[in-house]
Parts: structure tokens; sequence; C-alpha cells
């Protein structure tokens, strides 16, 4: 059969990739080497991160990505709630940068309150005495990360007739042919999206772009009974000066300063805490972030326990023990947040190089198949 659209990879961008494609009319077939989707997709935190954009291009990005979303999960049946998101400040530095993040104003600004360490538990159980004051926004979405590939992959072929084939994996793309263990197949086009996996089918171009990766560590307890709801994602400090909302705050430099003399091993393995509750009622943790194709931190236990210590010095969690650790990676270019490239006639690989394709992939897929059908 000749499609008009083969996309490698069933994670969160080859789905939206195949979505944006068959709902313009195309033939779709997607070749997953798994039975499933098993990259950064189904290992991330699920976190539709609004309220972590900078105003501009890349908030209107995300902003235009949960639109996405919402009428992919209304369709597809995935949970999808607005859980919102509190930033917590533990010292004098980090409610500056809150402080002046709230004050910033403009039509395209999201909307954030500071909180004061009084109004902290109407938002969130639990947090230490250490608390100081918060940053709230209702700006971020939790998706259920593990379920949805899956429930996406099953909708598309129920309602949008797009072919799937688990298990294969591509070995070689070429304009108009793509080749699997299984056989050949023809499409007028092919899209990559395997994460951070695409250097094998386009080493050329891998290599020429300067792309690497980032290895990042993640635990999840075990869950809590009913008598618990944690509802928003909560961030400290070590958040604030990972993300691009910030970035412009004039109070940065100092937090920064601050974090390499106090925070120095959490702030050179990457460290930066995002507390979430799934549905069942465990909590999702993480992360860090050692990047370069050989990122394998000597001790990565002592990586977990640096994660669990800044989760500890935020929050009492009612349940601490840990039932699941794993490593996710995606693909990564400082400075810059999504790498599309044409290695060859017919043939466009991309991926997100900046650890948040599930706040952009539906954005991006968007321009990609406006691109390939002009
Ligand atoms: C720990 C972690 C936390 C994150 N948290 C967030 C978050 O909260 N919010 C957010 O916006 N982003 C987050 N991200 C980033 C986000 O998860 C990724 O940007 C996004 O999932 C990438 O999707 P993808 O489809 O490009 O890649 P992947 O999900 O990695 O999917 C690639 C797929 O391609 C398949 N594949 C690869 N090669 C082949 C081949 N040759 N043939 C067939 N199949 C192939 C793989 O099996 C895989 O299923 C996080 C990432 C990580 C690792």
């Amino acid at each position: 059969m000749q499609y008009d659209l083969a996309v490698v990879g069933g994670g969160i961008l080859g789905l939206a990739h195949a979505w944006q494609a068959a709902r313009s009319g195309m033939r779709v077939a997607v070749f997953e080497r798994g039975a499933f989707a098993d990259g950064a997709s189904v290992r991330n935190f699920g976190m539709l991160a609004i309220a972590a954009q900078q105003p501009g291009p890349e908030l209107d990005s995300a902003r235009a990505g949960l639109a996405a979303w919402q009428e992919v999960a209304a369709g597809a049946g995935i949970s999808l709630r607005q859980a919102g998101c509190l930033f917590v400040a533990r010292r004098p530095e980090e409610m500056d940068v809150l402080a002046e993040r709230a004050a910033a104003t403009g039509p395209a600004v999201q909307d954030f309150a500071l909180i004061g360490p009084e109004d902290l538990a109407r938002h969130v159980p639990g947090l230490t005495d250490a608390a100081l004051g918060g940053l709230w926004s209702p700006e971020a979405w939790k998706a259920d990360q593990r379920g949805a590939p899956a429930a996406i992959a099953a909708w598309l072929a129920r309602a949008h007739g797009v072919t799937f084939h688990f298990n294969t994996e591509v070995t070689h793309a070429e304009g108009g042919r793509i080749e699997t263990a299984g056989g050949s197949y023809r499409a007028n086009h092919v899209v990559i999206c395997g994460g951070n996996e695409f250097a094998r089918l386009c080493p050329e171009a891998w290599a020429a772009s300067g792309v690497s990766t980032c290895r990042l560590q993640m635990l999840r307890t075990l869950p809590r009974p009913q008598d618990w709801r944690l509802d928003p994602f909560v961030m400290g400090g070590l958040s604030m000066t990972r993300y691009s909302a910030f970035a412009d705050c004039a109070a940065l430099p100092a937090l920064r300063a601050l974090q390499q003399q106090h925070m120095a091993e959490a702030s050179a393995h990457g460290v930066h805490v995002i507390i979430v509750q799934e549905d069942d009622g465990s909590i999702t943790l993480g992360d860090s972030h050692h990047y370069g194709a050989d990122a394998a931190p000597d001790d990565p236990a002592r990586v977990d326990d640096l994660i669990l210590g800044e989760t500890d010095a935020l929050m009492r969690l009612p349940e601490r023990r840990i039932a699941a650790r794993w490593v996710g990676n995606y693909a990564h270019m400082p400075g810059r947040a999504l790498l599309r490239m044409h290695p060859g006639a017919g043939i466009t690989a991309v991926t997100n190089t900046n650890g948040q394709g599930m706040t952009h992939g539906f954005t991006v897929a968007a321009e990609t198949i406006a691109q390939i059908a002009s």
C-alpha cells in the first residue's frame, strides 16, 4: 500500500503528526519499534506547562498545544485535568524572583498570583515550614502520560483510519520508502519522530546538527489512598532557574549565584524538583539532567537522593516509599527548542530539544504537516 505519510515513532510527536496529517486528508501509517510507545512520552510528568513558558512565541506555542491536547483528549478519552502549579520559595532570593514575575503585566502574560505563607495550604497540603510564599498559576494541565499514547493510537486507528505497525523497527528511510525487518513500505513523505534516537536513521544529519542527549532520573511513590489529594504541580527554586518563564527576571542572577554556592551538588546534576500526583494516587517525582551521549552519572543512587532531599525540603509526603525508578532521554540542543531537519528528499526528522515535547508537540506537528502539504 502506498501511504501519503509514514511516521516513524509512536510517541507523542509521532502521534501528533499522524493526527494532523490524517485530519488534513492524508493516508497515514505509524511505525513503532515497541509493542507500545516506550520513550520519553510515557516517562515524563504529563505536564502541559503553560505557566513555565516565556511570554511571546513560546507561550503562544504552548497554548496552541494545549488546545490540541484538549481536542485529542476528548476524542481519545484521556484523563486531562487543569492541575495548576505552585512555585514555592524557601529563600528570600526565590521570593524576589516570584514577586518580580507576579508583577509582570501584559496581554500575553500568564495568569500568576503571589501567595503569602498563610495561604499556601489552600493550594498544597503538607508544605514544610520553610516555605516563605509561592507563585500560583492555574495554567498547568496534567495529562495521563502513561496511558495517553496507547489511547491516542487506538483512537487514531478507529476514528481517523491511521494504520499502526507496532513491533516494527524502521531500519532505513529514504525519499518515498522505508524499510523494516518485515518488508519495505512506500510513502510520499516520511516523518521521523524517534525522539533522541533518530541518530540511528540519519546519523550524518544528527552529527552535523550538534544535537545531543539529555538523561533524566525519575521516581514514583507507592499509591496513596484516597484520603490525601495533591492537585497542582509543585516546584521549588531550582525550577525557577530552569524555566524560561523566569528568564527575564532581574532577580534571577542572584538566585543562580546562591544555588551555585549553597546547592552546588544538586545544581551540578541538573536537579530540579517537580512533584505531582497521578490518578492512581502515586506521586511522580523528578528530575535530574545529564547531558551527552554517555551521560550517566557515576552514582545514580546519589542523584535519586538529591531529588528526594529537595522534595523533603519542600513537602512532607504522606507516602514516601518509592515504587519505581526510571530514566528518560530526550534530544537536547542548548538554546534551541526544536530540531526539524530534512536529511533527504521526502524526509523530515523532528524532535523537541527543550524537554517540553508534551507541551509543544502538537503545535510542532501542525507546522510540519503544513510545510509538507504546501
Ligand atoms: C523524564 C522526562 C520528563 C519530561 N517531562 C515533561 C513534561 O512534564 N512536559 C513536557 O512538555 N515534556 C516533558 N518531557 C519531554 C517530553 O516527554 C518529550 O519531549 C516528548 O515525549 C518526546 O516525544 P517523541 O514522540 O518525540 O519521543 P519519544 O516519546 O521518545 O518517542 C519516540 C518513539 O520512537 C520509537 N522509535 C525510535 N526509533 C524507531 C525506529 N527506528 N523505528 C520505529 N520506532 C522507533 C521509540 O520506540 C519511541 O516509542 C520530559 C521528558 C523526560 C525524559
